[in-house]
């Protein structure tokens, strides 16, 4: 493929390619912003990567939901993602929807899908739901042993088929490890087959259950192949490739001349803090779910003033980053993934370290994790 082929293939498809219409924002996106609550850490999988795992305390109560959700709504035309663990483990779950889709917000989930059945679709597009990202790490047996229940690949394929007989959309969460790199091909066929409008990419980045497999890690050298994988398998597919955990991937296109930058379309890069705020299970606010550094309660302040006065969201809205990704010319439109700075050394303004565009450019095959 040439730059410009794939310039002109960006350019045919940009209204959909950059749509602010998907679960999750994501990691190199705009306004409006983004408010994602995990629900509950429970699950009915035992997923290798789980960043959950490791939350402790009581789940908010409804009545509590029900009041993020009204200080969520204050921030203007958000985005409102339910996730967990698994959510449609909380019997309040209807209704919590049900409210969130009575204030002029996005309503979606993030779910496993495997507890999807054509009731439950009906319920969930009854309820005010616009759409469900659903995660397939593999085909068949290699999702069952990376998600580690066996059956939750046909499980998964079944929430799908129901949601769409529903008519609610849904698109794919896919892990992106070392592990299961050689099955990116076939999951990218499989979600262009079933016409699904995207899949989000996901960088492992090593929280929760992660740590123990953070040997999975793409490294430098691998995110770029990785990156160029991407963008080269973009010309065959309908399906949009959006890598998560990865804000410089726009940079990336920059960088190689396939985007010009002057096509009116502004990314903030990574939202962590930013336009994005993640609230746990047990009201713990933090930047985004790969990022479990708290800025406060919920329990002990309001939502709102947490966003507004959090020392953390502070200096994350400035962008006080440090190393490659502080004299970096791409710092505004990408920032570094604070959650991968954080998991590697535990300062979330710290470079992003597997990044080659600023000046860890160069830096040799391998390095840089
Ligand atoms: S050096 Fe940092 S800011 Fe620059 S492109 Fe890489 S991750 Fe983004
Ligand atoms: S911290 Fe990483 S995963 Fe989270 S929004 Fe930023 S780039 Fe995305």
């Amino acid at each position: 493929m040439s730059a410009g082929e794939l310039r002109n293939w960006i350019e045919k498809h940009k209204d959909e390619t950059f749509a602010n219409d998907a679960v999750g924002t994501g990691c190199f996106s705009y306004l409006p912003g983004e408010v994602v609550w995990a629900v509950t850490k429970r699950c009915n999988l035992k997923c290798k990567h789980c960043s959950i795992a490791e939350v402790s305390g009581e789940e908010l109560t409804t009545e509590e939901g029900f009041g993020i959700i009204e200080e969520a709504a204050k921030l203007g035309h958000v985005k409102f993602a339910f996730t967990g663990g698994e959510p449609l483990l909380r019997d309040d779950i209807y209704d919590l929807i049900e409210y969130a889709s009575s204030f002029d917000m996005q309503v979606v989930m993030a779910t496993n899908g495997t507890l999807i059945t054509k009731e439950v679709a009906v319920e969930l597009k009854k309820a005010g739901l616009e759409r469900a990202a659903m995660s397939i790490d593999g085909i068949g047996n290699a999702h069952d042993d990376l998600r580690g229940v066996n059956g939750a690949f046909e499980d998964v394929l079944r929430g799908m088929k129901a949601c769409g007989d529903v008519g609610l959309a849904t698109q794919l969460f896919t892990m992106v490890t070392r592990d299961n790199y050689s099955e990116l091909p076939k999951i990218i066929k499989l979600a262009d087959d079933l016409s699904l409008w995207r899949i989000y990419l996901i960088y492992l980045i090593a929280v929760g259950r992660g740590k123990a497999i953070s040997e999975a890690c793409l490294s430098m050298a691998e995110n770029m192949k990785f990156f160029d994988y991407v963008a080269d398998k973009q010309k065959e597919v309908n399906v949009w490739l959006k890598p998560i955990c990865n804000p410089q991937y726009w940079a990336y296109l920059l960088d190689k001349g396939l985007v010009d930058g002057e096509d009116g379309i502004e990314f903030t890069g990574c939202t962590a803090g930013i336009t994005r705020f993640h609230i746990f299970p047990n009201g713990d606010v933090t930047p985004c779910a790969y990022l479990p550094a708290k800025a406060g309660n919920i329990r002990e302040d309001s939502f709102l003033d947490i966003v507004r006065d959090s020392e953390m969201f502070k200096a994350l809205r400035a962008r006080k980053v440090k190393g490659h990704c502080a004299t970096c010319k791409y710092k505004q439109i990408c920032g570094g993934c604070r959650s991968r700075a954080y998991a590697t050394s535990g300062d979330y303004l710290a470079e992003d370290p597997v990044c080659w565009l600023g000046d860890g450019k160069g830096k040799g095959e391998g390095e840089g994790r």
